[in-house]
């Protein structure tokens, strides 16, 4: 028989109760060291003060106003993403792959009010936008589209990191956009070089090509800039966002240049939530902390010291783990032995950490977590090592 919730998810049977900062705590009472942070969602840790306040402050006096009306904290969020940001426009989601929905839809009608035919994107192997159908299009992985044909035309998938491969692509005269992740998150903590993303971004602009960035899971202070682009220096046409920008309150967005928003009028493209005033409220909270340069210089710093405590957990267990890789605290630890048995054991020890493609396991805490509290998080995840060589013996 078909359970109750449709079972999409093998689920993990633990049942959380309430979570505190990097803490969550199960049902009967046993407290979990959360290193995955809602797969890079909860970005200040879970029941951040600040925030609900934020949120309850608003369920307060207003929920749900459409769109159709102004709304000022939609208004004043998209102003401080302005602000801080290459984007001279911003749109609302609920989520990453409705952000991945308008970002399409948004290069096709660039290419289309300027006449041209320009409808293909080139995406890469390996990455992941989103379970919709433009998403599992976009990612053209068989894992997600297997099924679920006719697929949304108008992808063509190149191999990660191949810069001749991209080259010769790009040429296309039907390519009107590239769209990419600056570090893959789902696909195994692959950042892509900053020398790349700038040689990306130059050959976008000498072929006319919309650069579309998909910082849903390496956005928001997670690498230790308020945006990874940064890092390369560049900047995109268009960008994702979601996951961190709402801290655990369903919020994504879509930020663009004024030139590439160009085809995107009154009547081109809506949602009856995006935007809404609880999502927004919470939001502002979390630029107003996340965009403050002292908070990003603090990710840096434990970033720095939570590679070298990883570094060292690796010439510990030569066996086990084999490279650390990622930036700021979006790290992942490729594994020797199968990801799955090291998570299994973290499991054991009240660690979460959480899987991902190329045999990876993502460290991905509240940006906001406390020095002690990695430094415990190296040492259950030296002991869950230890474990695993146990086993095996
Ligand atoms: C999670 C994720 C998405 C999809 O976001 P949802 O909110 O689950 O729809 C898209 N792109 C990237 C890079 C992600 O990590």
């Amino acid at each position: 028989m078909i359970p109750s919730l449709l079972p999409t998810y093998n689920r993990t049977p633990m049942s959380v109760d309430h979570g505190q900062g990097s803490w969550l705590v199960m049902a009967d009472g046993r407290r979990f060291l959360d290193m995955g942070a809602g797969i890079a969602v909860n970005a200040l840790g879970h029941a951040h003060p600040a925030l609900t306040e934020a949120l309850t402050e608003q369920a307060g006096k207003l929920w749900h106003v459409s769109n159709l009306y102004q709304i000022p904290q939609q208004q004043a969020l998209a102003d401080r993403l302005v602000e801080e940001t290459f984007a001279d426009t911003v749109f609302f989601t609920n989520s990453g792959t409705e952000a991945c929905e308008l970002a399409v839809k948004m290069a096709r009608k660039y290419w289309f009010e300027k006449g041209e035919d320009r409808m293909r994107i080139l995406a890469f192997e390996g990455s992941f936008h989103g379970r919709s159908s433009a998403g599992i299009a976009a990612a053209g992985s068989e894992k997600m589209t297997h099924g679920f044909g006719p697929l949304l035309p108008g992808f063509t998938h190149l191999p990660w990191g191949d810069h001749d491969a991209l080259e010769a692509a790009i040429k296309e005269p039907d390519i009107g956009a590239v769209l990419i992740e600056p570090v893959q998150g789902e696909g195994g903590i692959r950042p892509l070089p900053d020398q790349c993303l700038k040689g990306l971004r130059d050959l976008c602009y000498q072929h006319g090509v919309l650069l579309i960035l998909d910082e849903v899971q390496c956005g928001v202070g997670r690498t230790g800039r308020l945006f990874a682009h940064e890092w390369a220096g560049i900047t995109p046409d268009i960008m994702m966002v979601a996951k961190g920008i709402g801290g655990g309150f369903p919020l994504g967005a879509v930020l663009a240049t004024e030139n590439a928003a160009s085809g995107m009028t009154a009547g081109t493209h809506g949602s009856t939530y995006g935007g809404n005033p609880l999502a927004c409220a919470v939001g502002l909270k979390i630029m107003e902390i996340i965009a403050d340069p002292a908070f990003l210089e603090d990710v840096r710093r434990k970033s720095g010291h939570l590679r070298q405590a990883l570094e060292g957990l690796i010439a510990a267990h030569p066996g086990i783990f084999e490279e650390v890789r990622g930036s700021g605290l979006m790290l992942g630890l490729k594994c020797r032995v199968p990801n799955t048995d090291v998570l299994a054991r973290a499991y054991d020890e009240d660690l979460l950490i959480v899987p991902a493609a190329d045999n990876v396991l993502r460290i991905l805490p509240a940006l906001n977590i406390e020095e002690a509290e990695m430094t415990e998080a190296v040492a259950r995840l030296d002991r869950a090592a230890s474990a695993v060589i146990a086993a095996a013996a």
